[in-house]
């Protein structure tokens, strides 16, 4: 055992158990699965495509590891001289551990792995061809530069173990260009000539291999639509030759250090196409990036090793496709510790009932959705074209849908919050202003609340805009917010539209307090008696009672409807709005004057009123003088006259008549038709009223009437007896003044 796995604690960067490379095809052909781990613990995983791959061909022990050891530093193991035995199995790749070269004069290029291929020339692994093409393939699907290793004296020897190779290569190359003809790659074939003995110029020894290797060419077997193909159509060539290592030692560390300065970048001169600076042209890289490399090399192995048509541009694509999941993966974790505690959180508060706005969440998410796709973007965009777009899409859309949730979700809490704050902020400086003596103007409260509260959710819909991105555009929410503001307004407008109407049903009930009672006063006045001062007006008269009612309660109300409409056009009620107001109030105004009627006439009221009435007219004469009753005197004539007088009272009292038309007043007209406007809330607290809801029954004639029949018969009595009391009375003190 050569103990390269024996993992006892690295002396450097490196491991111990990767001194001499990495194994990655072995004898059984399988392929190391640690070779992800070695181009980790190697920095190159990490270099895009800042790494080059080369590979060695050759006969077995013409001294290949030998001098990749001395070219690149490595450690590959060689056969030991004494021994004899074969040494390199499988393929072996290193990377380059020397950074210059010729002396420490010329920079090598970055990251250069270099692939190790274990020869066959038939004598120890005879039988195996098949590993010799399948170790060609792997090594031309993979490497930008094939180091041809050879001797001299092979050179021109067509029939050699080494022009077995070569066909080999081409015929694989061949193979792979049929299935990857938009490929634009090509490779390097360089050829080491060793022992280098200097009799024959390097010139003369190249023209010879170019001649061989034309004829190789044309005479491997060329698949359809290829047959007219030429070698140049797919390599470059490349020729050093070194010194006898054994026989000219330094001379042959000189010359292998002067080489290795060719293996730096290079590019064709756009004038000749000759070759300008090292070897590594852009065309030969095969753009794998280097943290899809393991997964790659793999991937081809595995076609190969199981005899499948090797179809590169699927194995790129299929890599993009474990890659970009790789790397979507990869940055969904970074994304999910900056995302998952704001979803969470979220959640919480809305499983309390208490939707609440996150801070700064805007920032949170973009910073994470930038920080996620840039990564994917620098990792993946080096893959496959198509599917790195459509992986590209994939993440997006996957991220996408977890802010749009996130930001919905903060957008209908500063919804809910903004709408309660408004409704708190406008009842609030509405109760304030009616403390104060309610001097405030509703439509300027609301206008002001309105828009504090917009400009809070706009700056916060505004927070979680992303450049570029359309459904970061959050208008129509804040459309749909300013909405449920005027529909809170209206809503709260039509509130202070009620508190006007009861202050001013109030003013009309005060109002008609007064008047009503006046004029209920004068009845039985203008005759005499106490009657009325003596003014320019006409005398009112008990027939003309209900004009005058009627008239008082036309006035206050019209004066109430101009104080309600000036009032709730100032605080931008609609015409809607305004109509049912006065529709409502004319409603409550006439059920007020109702009640007020009714206190007038109520039994203790009325009876009163009657017996002043009668005994004005019974005990003053026409001039209001006391009378003094005299045993002569028309005691009972007077008597009827003014019983009679005032039982007359009765039946003008009993019904709501004016005095023109003897017929009720037009209440119908009065109220008007019930306006379009009107909600069921607004009708809740109205009584009906006969005549006017005719649906309910009860007809204008009903509403009018007073008095009852019952109760008129029984004030009737009552009075009477009343009368009588007061008749008896007066015939006793007139028999009373002549005894005394
Ligand atoms: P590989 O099988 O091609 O990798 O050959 P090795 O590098 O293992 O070397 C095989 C043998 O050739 C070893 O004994 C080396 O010492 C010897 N060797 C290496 N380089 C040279 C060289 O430039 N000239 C000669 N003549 N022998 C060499
Ligand atoms: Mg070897």
């Amino acid at each position: 055992m050569n103990g390269h796995f024996a993992a006892v604690g690295g002396n450097g960067p490196m491991a111990k158990q990767y001194e001499h490379g990495i194994q990655v095809i072995d004898e059984e052909k399988a392929f190391n699965a640690n070779l992800s781990d070695y181009l980790a613990e190697t920095h190159i995983a990490e270099a895009g495509f800042n790494y080059h791959l080369i590979s060695v061909f050759g006969s077995q022990s013409t001294g290949k590891s030998t001098l990749l050891n001395h070219l690149f530093g490595t450690e590959f193991s060689v056969m030991s001289e004494t021994e004899r035995r074969q040494t390199t199995k499988g393929i072996w790749m290193s990377k380059n551990k020397k950074e210059s070269a010729d002396g420490g004069t010329a920079k090598m290029a970055d990251n250069i792995l270099v692939m190790d291929v274990e020869g066959t020339d038939g004598r120890e692994r005879g039988e195996d061809q098949d590993f010799e093409r399948k170790s060609a393939l792997f090594a031309l699907a993979t490497s930008e530069v094939l180091i041809v290793n050879i001797w001299e004296h092979q050179v021109g020897l067509y029939q050699g173990a080494n022009m077995g190779l070569l066909k080999t290569v081409f015929e694989v190359n061949l193979q792979l260009f049929l299935k990857d003809k938009q490929s634009q790659t090509r490779s390097l074939l360089f050829f080491v000539i060793r022992d280098h003995i200097g009799n024959t110029p390097l010139a003369n020894l190249r023209n010879t291999l170019i001649q061989d290797l034309t004829r190789i060419w044309s005479s491997i077997s060329k698949p359809q639509g290829l047959e007219n193909s030429k070698i140049e159509d797919y390599f470059d060539f490349a020729f050093a030759a070194l010194p006898h290592k054994i026989l000219q030692p330094e001379k042959f560390l000189a010359e292998v250090d002067k080489l290795g300065s060719r293996f730096t970048a290079g590019h064709r001169s756009t004038k000749d196409q000759e070759f300008v600076g090292g070897v590594f042209l852009p065309e030969y890289h095969r753009r794998i990036p280097a943290d899809g490399l393991s997964v790659y090399t793999e991937g081809v192995w595995d076609q190969i090793v199981n005899n499948k048509d090797l179809d590169l541009p699927t194995q790129q694509e299929l890599l993009a496709q474990f890659r970009c999941d790789e790397i979507s993966r990869e940055v969904m974790v970074a994304f999910d510790a900056a995302i998952v505690p704001l979803e969470e959180q979220q959640a919480e508060a809305t499983r309390l009932g208490n939707p609440s706005v996150i801070a700064d969440l805007g920032q949170a998410g973009a910073g994470a959705r930038e920080k996620c796709l840039k990564t994917f973007e620098t990792q993946a965009s080096r893959y496959h074209k198509g599917v790195y777009t459509v992986k590209r899409g994939e993440l997006e859309s996957k991220i996408d849908t977890r802010l749009k949730a996130l930001y919905q979700g903060q957008l209908s809490a500063a919804h809910k919050a903004g709408v309660a704050a408004f409704s708190e902020a406008v009842t609030g400086a509405v109760k304030a202003g009616q403390k104060a003596g309610g001097s405030y103007e509703f439509a300027e409260i609301v206008e002001k609340q309105k828009k504090k509260t917009l400009e809070i959710f706009k700056k916060e819909a505004q927070s979680l805009l992303i450049q570029g991105v359309a459904w970061t555009n959050f208008k129509p929410q804040y459309r749909l917010f300013e909405k449920e503001l005027d529909d809170v307004s209206a809503r709260l407008r039509k509130e202070e539209m009620r508190r006007l109407a009861i202050r001013v049903e109030r003013w009309v009930k005060s109002r008609l307090g007064d008047a009503i009672g006046l004029e209920f006063n004068k009845l039985g006045s203008g005759r005499g008696g106490s009657g009325a001062p003596e003014t320019g007006e006409k005398p009112a008269t008990d027939k003309d009672l209900w004009d005058r009612v009627w008239n008082a309660f036309i006035g206050i109300v019209r004066e109430a409807e101009t104080r309600f409409v000036d009032r709730a056009k100032s605080f931008d009620a609609s015409d809607d709005e305004v109509e049912v107001g006065l529709w409502r109030l004319r409603r409550k105004s006439w059920v007020a004057l109702r009640e007020r009627i009714e206190e007038e006439v109520m039994e203790s009221n009325i009876l009163m009123k009657l017996r002043e009435n009668f005994e004005d007219k019974f005990r003053y004469d026409e001039e209001g003088v006391p009378r003094i009753w005299r045993p002569t005197d028309d005691i009972e004539g007077v008597y009827t006259k003014a019983r009679e007088s005032t039982l007359g009272l009765i039946p003008v009292l009993s019904r709501f008549r004016l005095s023109e038309t003897y017929a009720p007043p037009d209440l119908p007209e009065f109220i008007g038709p019930q306006p379009a406007g009107v909600e069921p809330e607004d009708e809740e607290d109205l009584p009906p009223i006969g005549g006017v809801d005719e649906e309910e029954g009860k007809s204008l004639e009903e509403e009018m009437t007073v008095l009852s029949e019952s109760k008129r018969q029984d004030l009737v009595v009552r009075f009477k007896k009343m009368a009588d009391g007061v008749y008896v009375e007066a015939k006793r003190s007139a028999i009373g003044g002549i005894t005394q």
